[in-house]
């Protein structure tokens, strides 16, 4: 049977992109689908939104081709500092780069820089049709093809379909794969700050009885991005207030060394809740990055967790394709399921109790959190394993993850 490309991808976020440039290298061609019309978010400026990227994302960026093009644009985060802001005492662990051997722990990123990269690699790339502004309205399986329909009344088919279509994936509805989750009853209160004191690369997660915040250095030394998680009622409270008195809110929360602060960035709110498909997986269909999973941002995992579902899914449809096998075929879908399902519901349920821990004024919880932090800054073995995690450096990474082609 003929097909419009080998692989169908409903969602040109940030995970589709990537995962169409990883499977385009190894070969296969493929269509991108993407509601936003792509003009709207590349020709954005600065805003404040950015991503914290492990070690791990940053090789499988450079296998890709795109950690050339914005190497110039990310601000290496040298140490991480965790304090608890809700316990009289507050306790702190310091991460420091210099105790693993990879560098730095991670990089940050701005989304308009990000994006723009996927945008001009996939236009380079004979193998990959982007077609932005465009709705996937439908979609059916058979025993030979995956056919969506677009809201033109347009088909496309492929022999496989991912969803990158983001949390409400209407790719999983459609197949019938159900959901589960819940609301933490949290917003995120997102901007960016420009502050007197440069932050050396620090970046400090900040334990508030209402949830965390976290400060995330940008390039230059003087900006940093923020992501302060609130109850919903006070956060929409907050996001109505004027910039000053917004600012006045948040200031008491700030650590004296960023000397004087002002906003510098758009402010965004983001509804928090943890939602995991029951299945990564069906015969022609598979789910990748927040259709599959969307974690709490308390660790800035939710863009790296889609990474290693580019790089596992990439891996096993490359793989497939060389020996001959239909990377439609459930059992070849099925090895993409069982590489990563597990790692993501370890890692969102792992947020979610973070989270439920430190959000919290329970004074035998705050003391319990007091001695957990205590105790792994004093064993430099546990230590280790700490920043090894958060720099995305687990056993079982795939090839692209590892900085290897496929
Ligand atoms: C406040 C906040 C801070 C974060 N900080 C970090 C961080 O520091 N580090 C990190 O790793 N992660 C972070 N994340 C998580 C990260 O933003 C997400 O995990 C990531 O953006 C998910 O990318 P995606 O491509 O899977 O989905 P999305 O970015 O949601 O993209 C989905 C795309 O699908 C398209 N789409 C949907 N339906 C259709 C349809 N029917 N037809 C066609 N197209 C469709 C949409 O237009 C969209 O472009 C953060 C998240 C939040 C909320």
């Amino acid at each position: 049977m003929e097909h419009d490309a080998d692989i169908l991808i409903v969602g040109g976020g940030l995970n589709g992109p990537a995962l169409a440039l990883a499977l385009a290298q190894g070969g296969l061609s493929v269509t991108v689908v993407d509601a936003r019309p792509a003009p709207d978010r590349a020709e954005l400026g600065f805003d404040g939104r950015a991503y914290a990227l492990a070690i791990a994302s940053r090789r499988l960026l450079s296998v890709i081709g795109i950690w050339p093009r914005v190497a110039d644009k990310v601000q290496p985060m040298l140490r991480i500092l965790t304090s608890d802001g809700g316990s009289r005492s507050p306790a702190r662990l310091a991460f420091d780069s210099a105790e693993i051997e990879e560098g730095p722990m991670g990089f940050m990123l701005e989304d308009r820089h990000l994006y723009r990269a996927f945008l001009d690699a996939m236009a380079e790339n004979s193998r990959i049709t982007l077609l932005s502004g465009e709705t996937v309205t439908g979609q059916e399986i058979t025993p030979t093809a995956a056919t969506v329909t677009l809201r033109s009344g347009r088909q496309l088919s492929a022999r496989l379909l991912v969803g990158c279509d983001g949390r409400a994936s209407g790719t999983a509805a459609r197949a019938g794969i159900r959901r589960q989750g819940w609301g933490y009853g949290q917003t995120a209160l997102v901007t960016a700050l420009w502050h007197e004191a440069d932050h050396d690369g620090t970046a400090e997660q900040i334990f508030l009885p209402a949830g965390p915040l976290a400060l995330l250095p940008l390039p230059g030394g003087h900006h940093s991005s923020i992501v302060w998680s609130e109850r919903e009622a006070t956060a929409a409270a907050i996001q109505s207030l004027d910039d000053a008195a917004y600012l006045a809110t948040l200031r008491p929360h700030l650590p004296a060394r960023l000397g004087e602060v002002k906003l510098a960035g758009a402010r965004f709110t983001y509804p928090l809740t943890l939602t995991l498909a029951e299945r990564f997986a069906a015969p022609r269909l598979a789910l990748v990055g927040d259709a599959a999973h969307g974690v709490h941002p308390i660790a800035g995992q939710g863009l790296n967790l889609g990474l290693r579902d580019v790089g596992a899914l990439a891996q096993v449809v490359i793989e497939a394709q060389r020996r001959g096998e239909d990377i439609g075929a459930i059992d070849v879908l099925e090895r993409y399921q069982r590489w990563r399902r597990f790692d993501a519901t370890t890692l969102a349920l792992g947020m979610d109790s973070v989270n439920r821990l430190f959000s919290n004024t329970n004074p035998i919880l705050t003391l319990g959190r007091g001695l957990g932090m205590g105790l792994v800054n004093a064993l430099p073995g546990l230590r280790r394993r700490f920043i090894r995690q958060a720099a995305g450096l687990s056993d079982d990474l795939p090839k692209l993850l590892a900085g290897q082609p496929i």
